[in-house]
């Protein structure tokens, strides 16, 4: 146990060692002689007020610093603030903490011995923004000197009584820090006063000072990272620019940035291959001449394009990189390159270099600088690659000269490029298994025609029972190891998509290798989707064509089969109907004297039926032969077509007085014989179906696009709206023979010749308000014709 004494002795020297109401144990206690020193004043409450003064001291330090460091970061963080605006209130509150009247920021430069004022806090009579200085000739160099804080309270101790600042400016103290910048100049950040300063800087001060500096270096750092993006930004983002523009903007803004002479973007087409330089500035090459490169293993690109981050050199002298070609041939003696990869494959790599060693190490924000260049240049080239394929997939789609083999087939190939997988196949879902119906790139037991092991669910399976697209870059990773396709024919990697024709499951597209390979990227796996929409599309075109085919076939078989009867039939029965009336006329002139009136009646009925009978068979005759002859058509000048037709029809123009009147006809493209027919049938119903006095018929033309349209107007009985559709069907007639007699054939016959001549007929009218034909016709190809 301590003495009564001991114990209020080290209450009154460490009041804080009491704690509720008790003192602590376990406490070293030193005697108050040691404590105090030897010079303490020797009194107890001498030394209590001592205790006190020193405690209140302490408090009010500490309450300074908080209120320091409070004002410091409400300053700092003051998001309305410019930096300038910080910069001045800063400068404010190292004024009024270390008692000095100016404070100012200067670039500098130690091994040039340069000195330049960039802002300073209040109007100084000699230091003002601009002003430059050799760098000893100021205070500064106490605190590059020690490569952060410096001071000078007694210029004449600390030996500054002879520079510029002290003789010519009357500064007599100073407190500065040195700052470097990354990226950009190095800067002293200080305050100083023309008065003199009797003790030196306190460890407090020097403290806050450093604290000031410290947020001055965060501040210029982040606007010089902020300025560089912003600039990377404005390259990237101008509309104007195409991607090589862009290229070369950003190097040359990654040159100055990392201050190196030399940059390149490199593209290494085959794994084992050689760079070839796609872009690269300070190389002194011409734009068209090509530069390909082979560095060795863990050397330059050849190492960056292995490695996920950046791969740095400051110096190849004395290491292995000394030895590599591209030292040897080229000289470049620091590097910082960065791998470009599209999609899952590498590319190449961005690189940056100089043939000057590097004096110091590349910062953190520069790797990322260049990570982010490398990663902008990457989605670049494979969005070009996207749309690329793209195109090519679109191309290959709509050429027609591609047989439908050719085509599948190209569009695997497309696959096997842009997703860098070597097998590329179209399958085809059947009940168990699905069949390899083409196939690009070789397997050593898969090809076209076979069945893939019914225990496949991961591969295709998946993807039709699912309808969405697969992709793996692992497949036991994914845990398909069970899979047949897996274990016995070793896919390691899979990217599949759905073919989907005329609405149903049709099979898949897919792609794989028998190696791993990363996973897919997203634009891999919409390009995948796209190939897929695409094949699908050619397997629903070559069906559909298919189709068509088959049904032309048939109708063509139809049709022939139809002409043949036609003929047959019309030209068969006109043997018989001949001898009907012949012997029926033999009998009426054989047997006159015997036959009655009702037998005679008889005999002219049955005459008449078989005369009506044969009209109507050669009609039909006329109209079977009536054939379509596109390639034989001549220039056919219509008015002289009218012109024979109304001579055929003179004695029936005669009989009824009728009047035919026409503009001038033109010439068209078609055949003679045919084009009789539908002008003489037309002409000729004007006048049959006619009561007018006189008939009156007008034949005109108008010119189209590329037909003529041709009217036939009559004044005679006209036709109902209802039935103006029926009269083109063959036989089909609206009157009865006894009121005007015909076939019904006619019209079926100028229908079918007008469709021969790729035109149309049709009519209008109204029952007693006369009828109008008109019917379209092809012009001539040579309209002087
Ligand atoms: P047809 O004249 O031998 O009866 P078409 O095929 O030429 O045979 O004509 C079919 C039917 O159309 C005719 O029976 C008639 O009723 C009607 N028709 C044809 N031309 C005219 C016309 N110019 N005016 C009124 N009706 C017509």
């Amino acid at each position: 146990m301590f003495a009564p004494e001991v114990i209020r002795n080290v209450v009154q020297t460490h009041p804080h060692l009491i704690y509720d109401g008790a003192a602590c144990h376990n406490v070293y206690y030193t005697p108050p002689e040691e404590f105090f020193g030897v010079d303490a004043p020797a009194r107890e409450n001498e030394r209590m007020l001592r205790t006190l003064r020193d405690r209140t001291t302490a408090k009010a330090q500490l309450h300074r610093r908080e209120r320091f460091l409070q004002n410091l970061y409400e300053v700092s963080s003051d998001p309305t603030r410019s930096f300038e605006e910080k910069l001045q209130a800063l400068f404010d509150l190292g004024c009024g903490q270390f008692s000095l009247e100016l404070g100012a920021m200067a670039t500098v430069d130690s091994d040039a011995d340069q000195f330049e004022v960039e802002f300073v806090s209040d109007d100084h009579e000699y230091f003002e923004a601009g002003l430059e200085l050799p760098l000893s000739e100021t205070y500064c160099t106490a605190a590059t000197d020690t490569g952060g804080i410096g001071s000078v309270a007694d210029p004449v101790a600390a030996g500054y009584d002879d520079i510029h600042v002290h003789n010519e400016f009357g500064i007599k103290t100073y407190l500065g820090t040195y700052i470097e910048v990354e990226g950009d100049d190095n800067r002293t950040f200080f305050f100083v006063s023309e008065k003199p300063r009797d003790e030196d800087f306190s460890a407090n001060e020097r403290t806050f000072q450093r604290l000031l500096g410290q947020w001055v270096k965060y501040e210029l750092e982040r606007q010089q990272r902020e300025r560089f993006l912003h600039e990377c930004y404005e390259i990237t983002s101008d509309p104007a620019l195409g991607f090589e523009e862009k290229l070369e903007q950003l190097l040359e803004l990654g040159c100055d940035r990392f201050d190196l002479e030399i940059a390149g973007l490199n593209h290494l087409p085959s794994w084992d291959g050689k760079f070839r330089l796609e872009k690269g500035i300070g190389l002194g090459l011409d734009a068209d001449e090509e530069l390909w490169t082979d560095p060795d293993n863990g050397c330059y690109c050849r190492q960056t394009v292995t490695e996920d981050s950046p791969v740095e050199m400051l110096d190849v002298r004395g290491t292995h990189w000394a030895e590599d070609a591209i030292y040897q041939e080229f000289g470049l003696t620091s590097y910082l390159g960065t791998k470009v990869s599209t999609g899952a494959a590498p590319y190449g790599t961005l690189w940056f270099g100089s043939t000057e060693p590097r004096e110091r190490p590349f910062s953190e924000t520069e790797r990322s600088f260049i990570e982010l260049m490398g990663q902008w240049v990457s989605y670049e080239i494979e969005r070009r690659e996207n749309n690329d394929s793209q195109r090519k997939l679109y191309e290959i789609t709509a050429d027609p000269d591609l047989d439908p083999d050719e085509k599948i087939d190209q569009l695997l190939a497309v696959g096997c490029k842009r997703l860098n997988l070597p097998i590329g196949m179209l399958t085809r879902k059947r009940e168990r298994a699905f069949e390899i119906e083409h196939m690009h790139g070789t397997h050593p037991e898969l090809d076209e025609g076979t069945l893939t092991p019914p225990l496949t669910d991961n591969y295709c399976r998946r993807v039709v029972n699912t309808g969405d697209s697969i992709s793996v870059g692992d497949a036991e990773a994914a845990g398909w190891d069970g899979d047949a396709l897996y274990h016995e024919f070793d896919l390691k990697c899979y990217a599949g998509t759905q073919v989907f024709v005329r609405g149903e499951n049709y099979g898949t597209v897919c792609f794989t290798d028998l190696g791993t390979r990363e996973e897919f990227t997203e634009a891999e796996q919409v390009f995948l989707d796209i190939l897929g929409q695409c094949v699908s599309y050619e397997i629903e075109r070559q069906q559909h064509e298919a189709d068509l085919k088959d049904t032309i076939e048939q109708l063509e078989r139809s049709n022939d089969r139809l002409r043949q009867f036609a003929y047959a039939a019309s030209h068969d029965l006109q043997e018989p109907l001949r001898m009907v009336s012949t012997y029926l006329q033999l009998l009426e002139n054989r047997y006159k004297e015997d036959l009655d009136g009702d037998a005679q009646d008889f005999i002219d009925f049955a005459v008449n039926g078989a005369n009506r009978m044969r009209e109507m068979v050669d009609d039909l005759l006329a109209f079977s032969r009536v054939e379509h002859a596109d390639d034989e058509f001549d220039s056919v000048d219509c008015d002289a077509v009218l012109d024979h037709v109304t001579d055929d029809l003179r004695m029936q123009i005669e009989e009824n007085d009728a009047e035919i009147s026409s503009e001038s006809l033109p010439t068209v493209s078609g055949d003679h014989e045919q084009l009789e027919h539908l002008f003489s049938n037309l002409v000729s119903n004007a006048i049959k179906y006619n009561e007018s006095d006189p008939p009156c018929v007008e034949i005109s033309a108008d010119q189209r696009a590329n037909s003529w349209e041709f009217s036939v107007t009559d004044n005679g009985i006209g036709i109902a709206p209802d039935e103006a559709d029926k009269i083109f069907d063959v036989f089909k007639r609206l009157h009865h023979d006894d009121e005007y007699s015909g076939t019904g054939v006619g019209l079926s016959l100028c229908q079918k010749i007008v469709n021969n001549h790729g035109g149309e007929i049709w009519v209008e009218s109204e029952p007693g308000e006369g009828a109008t034909f008109s019917f379209t016709l092809p012009a001539t190809r040579n309209p002087t014709q």
